[in-house]
């Protein structure tokens, strides 16, 4: 399997290359050349398969020619024997014909886990067969950055280095990331918001010389190997519940796009979705764009789900590119306006495409915080602010197909909203009850980049 750029003009490469490299050097995504395409009898026989089978079996075919089925099995075996859930991604029922997918059973409690933990096996594969060791350095306003370090700790051909805005992340996120002991992991308090972490990165990115003396390496979400880990959970959730002899919904609480657009690779593979609905914070770019045709960057507003909050979504540039019949030019295009002028029109014919296949809805602080209420009262559950976006943007498009909400974190990751809207303040899991005693170790940095440069210089273990 080829992967090719949405910008059409960097040089196609292998899975492991994508994989290693993240973004195109064209400023585009990597996007598969083709999608396999599965039979009605291929996705029937993943009926009572584990998850890792299942995991096995949608993956091997992207990424067959960099990972033997030994590599790949074991793998997969390693990422996900430390969920806190047989089932890996369990089902549960909200109301007639609405069910919750349950994502938050991974070491951090946000469905990042699925993509991270085994992205940090692969990784660690690939470049033990190469001899190369890599600097991982990522931004994160809270989910990723724990859930890199938690992939990524104690692996021996990696650093990993997460910048977090000082004092504007959750205490639970803070200390994911300040208590692994390993000496690989560097969790790093910039004086500054999350622009300001995205714009150090960036910039690291830029510095050629200083990227090629660390082999700087990025985990984003922009990175294929993550999109297609998380393609798997619509296939487990969508024969567990009758695919493939009926039809299945899905609606994604959405911010960079990432997780929705692998629901769009299992559609292509195959799998029968009638809905794939975006449901976004009241930073609605996506909706937006859905209803009227215009993406347009509108500042961020910070939210009670503040892993949703975004300005731009980067992973849409690959819907782009589908719905623009992979027109690299056409893409680049619309990303060059965006970049000069803060936004663009998407074409009338691509922006059908974007409308068969995607529909969207956005909720009000107001509506999320009544929702993680009501919610409580009507099924039982307690809901994390994002996935309580999207149950309430998937009660709006329920009808005779069964919907399913994806939760994409575990409510005790955001303690303070949900007490605010039920007065009960969500435990953490009983195998995390001590990350409140473990000691931290952080460095606090400067919003400075050759300061910043300079310590991971020293840091890393060569
Ligand atoms: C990252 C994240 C999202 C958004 O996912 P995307 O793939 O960026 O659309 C939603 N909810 C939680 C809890 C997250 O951590």
């Amino acid at each position: 399997m080829r992967y090719i750029s949405t910008r059409g003009q960097a040089p196609e490469l292998t899975f492991g290359e994508a994989m290693l490299t993240g973004l195109a050097r064209d400023g585009g995504l990597y996007v598969p050349a083709q999608i396999p395409q599965w039979s009605h009898d291929d996705i029937k026989a993943l009926a009572g398969l584990s998850y890792e089978d299942v995991a096995y079996r949608v993956m091997q075919p992207f990424c067959g020619e960099t990972f033997s089925d030994a590599e790949l099995k074991e793998a997969i075996a390693k990422a996900y024997a430390g969920f806190g859930h047989a089932a890996r991604a369990p089902i549960k029922q909200l109301a007639p014909n609405h069910f919750l997918l349950e994502l938050f059973h991974g070491p951090t409690l946000a469905f990042k886990d699925f993509a991270m933990q085994i992205i940090g096996q692969l990784f660690q594969i690939a470049l033990a067969k190469e001899g190369r060791k890599i600097t991982i350095v990522g931004a994160t306003s809270g989910d990723t950055g724990s859930a890199a370090i938690e992939a990524f700790r104690g692996l021996d051909n990696v650093d990993v280095f997460i910048l977090f805005p000082h004092g504007r992340v959750s205490d639970v996120q803070r200390r994911q990331m300040t208590t692994p002991i390993e000496d690989n992991v560097h969790a790093l308090a910039l004086d500054g918001d999350f622009d300001d972490c995205q714009g150090k990165l960036k910039d690291m990115f830029n510095h050629f010389e200083f990227r090629d003396a660390v082999g700087l390496a990025g985990v984003n979400s922009i990175n294929w190997a993550r999109v297609l880990a998380q393609v798997v959970y619509y296939f487990t959730a969508a024969v567990t519940l009758g695919a493939p002899d009926r039809k299945i919904s899905f609606t994604v609480p959405t911010g960079n796009f990432g997780d929705i657009f692998a629901g769009y690779i299992a559609k292509s593979m195959g799998l029968p979705i009638d809905q794939l609905v975006i449901a976004t914070n009241q930073n609605d770019i996506l909706h937006r764009c859905l209803t009227t045709g215009r993406y347009e960057m509108d500042g961020v507003k910070a939210s009670i789900s503040p892993s949703m909050d975004i300005q731009i979504s980067s992973n849409f540039e690959r819907a782009l590119f589908m719905a623009y019949g992979q027109d690299g030019a056409a893409v680049t295009q619309l990303m060059d306006e965006l970049k000069t002028t803060g936004g663009f029109t998407v074409s009338q014919g691509a922006l059908e495409a974007l409308r068969e296949i995607y529909a969207s809805g956005r909720v009000s602080e107001d509506q999320t915080s009544a929702q993680i209420k009501d919610e409580l009262v009507r099924s039982g559950e307690l809901l994390c602010p994002h996935s309580a976006i999207g149950v309430h943007v998937a009660d709006q498009h329920l009808g005779a197909v069964p919907m399913v909400t994806l939760a994409t974190a575990h409510p005790a990751k955001f303690p303070d909203a949900v007490e605010a809207a039920t007065g009960i303040r969500p435990a953490l899991p009983e195998r995390m009850g001590d990350l409140f005693d473990r000691p931290e170790r952080v460095t606090r940095v400067p919003n400075d980049l050759s300061a910043l440069e300079a310590l991971i210089q020293e840091r890393r273990r060569v």
